[in-house]
Formats: structure tokens, sequence, C-alpha cells
């Protein structure tokens, strides 16, 4: 990886000690990787450090998602990292979400307590987060804005699924000659699109996406043979993959919001995004395509829930039967946050546009943090995402068993 802008094994040390060797305590900032983000890096003395989040790729509007990695700390250095920059301040950071971390030898992520963060204005009048952070072995850290799942994350996830179910083709290229895959699944008379991550920053998505891949690949569970024989899905698991890999919060590798330009696709700046509208066109005159879900994070909302599209009276309790049969499958699915709207804001999105051709067209939001049950605010997990995914798919089952003529 090579992104202009991201830091590359910087040591940082206070300026008395500059001309020393590095030597153990010097943290050295490093986040040239995929899904890397990290623009620049302040000793601001006693081991805090004020950190600067780089823009999207040719566009300097979008600043909130951070992946770094930290070497060399000394065992027991306790540091305290301020991200100075995020490109607003309205963020869940004030309702207790913490980023999260993980290590060479503990693998796994794990969200920072509530404890160890501080979420504040500043004297400039921007928003700060600062967490503290205490270094108790000698290895590699990572820190990032939520869960990172990057674009060679998925490829290895498509790679791993049962061939005799799935068949993959590769729809288009991106510019940097990603990817955009497209899996069909299942071989029923209805027709389901299923797509994630057309806003790279948003890593939930995917975690969704691969607790739902999981499912409807299931060889053993009778209800994911019953969809693969009612439903033929056509899946892109990664809309944005160049945006994933390069670290982006929102747009493609030229600075493109792609759900915003869902209605002007054009061959040479958007690619990949241009060849999936042209494939669901195709599809749309082939078979009726009965829903087409494109799924999202959210950086302020709690718990997940759907946007729809505002249709005629009629056709109103279908639009809204589906989002009630999933939140009887998933308790972080809300009901009374799913809406219906026809903001001009959300007009370039793939739910408003795609419309046309598939009525039953649906944003699925989650929270970058948590939901609530019973009154108490519950951190979601990546488990917890996967799990949203096979309940996605669960109720979709529930669906044709409810409604079999829909
Ligand atoms: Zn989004």
């Amino acid at each position: 990886m090579d992104v202009i802008g991201n830091v590359k094994h910087q040591t940082i040390k206070p300026p008395e000690e500059e001309e020393l060797p590095t030597s153990p305590g010097h943290l050295i900032f490093d986040a040239d990787f995929e899904s890397g983000n990290l623009g620049k890096v302040e000793y601001c003395g006693n081991n805090e450090y004020d950190l600067y989040i780089r823009v999207d790729t040719c566009n300097q509007k979008y600043r909130l998602w951070f992946h770094y990695s930290v070497t060399n700390a000394k065992v027991g250095q306790t540091c305290i990292f301020h991200i100075v920059n995020f490109s607003k301040g309205r963020s869940l950071y004030r309702e207790g979400m913490g980023p999260v971390v993980r290590s060479t030898s503990r693998v796994n992520w794990t969200r920072l307590s509530q404890s160890q963060c501080y979420y504040w204005k500043g004297e400039s009048g921007g928003y700060i987060l600062s967490f503290t952070f205490k270094f108790d072995v000698d290895e590699r850290y990572e820190f990032a804005y939520c869960f990172p799942y990057d674009y060679a994350r998925m490829q290895s996830k498509i790679q791993s699924l049962p061939s005799s179910l799935v068949d993959r083709r590769v729809l288009a290229h991106t510019l940097q000659k990603r990817n955009i895959d497209l899996l069909t699944i299942g071989s029923g008379e209805r027709h389901i699109v299923v797509m994630a991550r057309v806003h790279p920053g948003e890593s939930p998505a995917s975690f969704i996406m691969d607790g739902f891949l999981d499912f409807i690949t299931s060889e053993e569970c009778n209800i994911a043979k019953y969809l693969r024989d009612q439903v033929t899905f056509k899946i892109i698991p990664m809309l944005n993959p160049d945006g994933v890999a390069l670290g982006n919060y929102r747009c493609s590798l030229m600075g493109f919001d792609l759900n915003r330009h869902w209605r002007d696709t054009n061959p040479w700046a958007q690619p990949g995004l241009h060849a999936v509208k042209a494939f669901l066109i195709g599809l749309e005159k082939e078979h009726p395509v009965d829903f087409c879900f494109d799924i999202h994070a959210h950086s302020l909302a709690t718990g997940a829930f759907m946007y729809g599209n505002v249709v005629s009276e009629d056709q109103q309790s279908e639009q809204q039967a589906f989002p009630k049969i999933f939140s009887a499958f998933a308790e972080d699915f809300s009901l009374s946050k799913t809406n219906f709207n026809k903001d001009a804001v959300k007009s370039g999105t793939a739910r408003r546009v795609l419309r046309g051709l598939f009525p039953k067209s649906y944003t699925l939001e989650v929270s970058f943090y948590n939901y609530q049950k019973d009154l108490r605010s519950v951190p979601y997990t990546q488990k917890a995402y996967c799990e949203l995914g096979e309940n996605l798919a669960r109720a979709i089952a529930e669906y044709y068993r409810k409604y079999p003529t829909l």
C-alpha cells in the first residue's frame, strides 16, 4: 500500500531526544496498510500525541475513519492520544463509544472502555476524542474507529464459501484494479439483491454481509436450504473496494461519494458503480426483483433500522411488511426508527434511484456503537453484527412463508 498522506513507519520522539538514537518508548506510528488512515502525528509532551485523520482521497470534506498501528512502546508506558480533526462534531463518542484496539498476541478487536475515553470541544471549536492507553507488552498494537473489515478479508471470505453453492463472477474492476464481485446464490424464482460498503468507512456493513453469506450458504440449515430453493440472491459484497483499501470514510479513489452518484454513473469516473447499475437494469429486465438491500453503518444512531421509499398508499403496507418481520427476528432492529422518506439530500442513493427498478428497495443502517435492550445500552460486537446479517436472512425466509404470493 502506498496511500499519499498516510503516516509511514514514523518515529515520534520528544524534541529534546530528537538527536538520540531510537529507543523503547519512542512510539513508531504507521498507517501504510490496507484500510489504514492516519495523516499526521504531533508530540505534545508527557506521552501525549495529537493525531490527525487523513482526508478521503481527492475529497477534503470527510474525516472520521482512522486505523493505525503503534510499535516500540515501553512496557508499562501509558499514553494519551488525541484525535483532533473529525469533520463532524456530533458523534457516538458522546454516548460512550470507544475506539477499538488489538495487538499481536490479542488478535481479537476490543472496544476501549468508556472510562478511558473523553470526547470534548477543543479551543478551536472542533471536537476531540482523547483516550488513554497502557502498553503492557512489547508488540504491535492497532487502533481504529470501529472493527476493520478490509478488502483482503472480503476476498478470502468469498474464497472460503462453498463453491458448489456460490457462483462467483467479477462484474468489473475499479480504477485500482480491484474486483467488484458478484455472487449468485440459490436457484429460486424470487430474486433479491444485497449489497454493501458503498461507504468504505462503514465496516459494520461487511460483518452483516459476512453473517448473511455464512447463513445462506449453510449446508445443514433447513432455513438456508429453503431460501436457496425459493430465492436467487444476487450479492455485491463490496461496492467501493478502492475506498475500503485506501482507508477512506465516505468516498472512492477519485473522491466521489458513490451513494450520491447512482443517478449519473460515469464509466471512467465510477467504473464499478457504472457496471453494477448496468447489471441491475439488465437483471430487472429478465426477472422482477423482490427486494434490494443496501447495507450501511450510522455514525450517530443506535440500533439497526431501515430507510424505505415513500410509495403510493395501496403499496404502503406491503412496503412495511418486511421491516415488521425483521423486527421480530432481530432484537436490535427498531421498527420505530425505520422510516420512509423522500429527502432531497438522499436523491442519488441506491435506494432512491433503484426504486424505479425495484419498488422494495431499502437501506439497512446499523449503529457503529450500540443498541438498546431493556433500557440498557448494549455495545455491538463483531459477532452481533454478523448475527444481524443472519437475522436478515431468517426474516427473508419468514417473509416468503407468510406471503407466498406477494
Ligand atoms: Zn453509508
